[in-house]
């Protein structure tokens, strides 16, 4: 049984903010695209959760991911003189509402450094922005309670620059924690209301079945059709 038991991870909280349907979406319909994507970055992940030895990976390109991580996660550790205990892949959860699993935890007295990789090219939302790396944080506080202050670097080993940064407040992220916690009870009510826009839809599964996507499409193109018609 899927871990997650049903709940919204941290990994799909912007989402959830976003659409409230989202989640319920996702656990009626089965994603209908191309996984090979995913299943690399799965295994690319892998090498870091098991610290596998470079000279054992055979890919390029795994391989590149891999030196590039150990290289940002240690230019941030040295930054922050921090040497703490490290967890790899632990799922906290926020009561029994919603969880995430981290890359990579280290806790070192009342600070706590987070890294979460991104395997893959294409854009991601750097560490200051990225909801993703907030709602980990949020997941940290709530489980630790003499942690402090909180570090999350997002890494990108193939994206340039390597990696961003940011730190927040224990009291910052327990209240983002309870915002996010609110949003995903309200998407587990019934019938939560449906809104479209690019970031939530692009790897909804249920995309071809839904509406309100059917609809954002539609005005899409018939302005961009007015447009060009000018
Ligand atoms: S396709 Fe978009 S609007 Fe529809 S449920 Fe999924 S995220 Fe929400």
């Amino acid at each position: 049984m899927d871990e997650r038991d049903g709940k919204m991870s941290a990994s799909k909280v912007e989402a959830v903010m976003l659409c409230p349907a989202y989640l319920q979406a996702n656990q009626k319909f089965e994603w209908l695209g191309d996984r090979s994507a995913a299943d690399e970055g799965t295994a690319r992940h892998l090498n870091e959760e098991e610290q596998t030895p470079i000279e054992e990976i055979g890919d390029e390109d795994r391989r590149r991911c891999a030196i590039q991580s150990r290289k940002a996660l240690q230019w941030c550790r040295e930054t922050l003189e921090i040497d703490g205990k490290i967890e790899r892949e632990a799922r906290l959860w926020w009561d029994e509402d919603w969880s995430g699993q981290l890359d990579y935890m280290e806790l070192d007295a009342n600070r706590a450094f987070i890294a979460d990789y991104k395997m893959l090219r294409g854009e991601h939302e750097p560490a200051d922005k990225n909801v993703q790396l907030q709602a980990q944080g949020a997941l940290v506080v709530k489980n630790y309670p003499e942690i402090e202050e909180v570090f999350l670097a997002l890494i990108e080993p193939l994206n340039d620059p390597t990696y961003t940064t940011v730190s927040y407040s224990r009291d910052f992220l327990l209240a983002k924690g309870e915002l996010f916690t609110n949003a995903s009870k309200h998407a587990l009510e019934p019938n939560p209301p449906a809104i479209a826009g690019t970031k939530q839809c692009k790897w909804c599964s249920a995309q071809p079945y839904c509406p309100s996507l059917h609809t954002l499409i539609t005005e899409t193109l018939n302005k961009y059709g007015k447009m060009v018609g000018r």
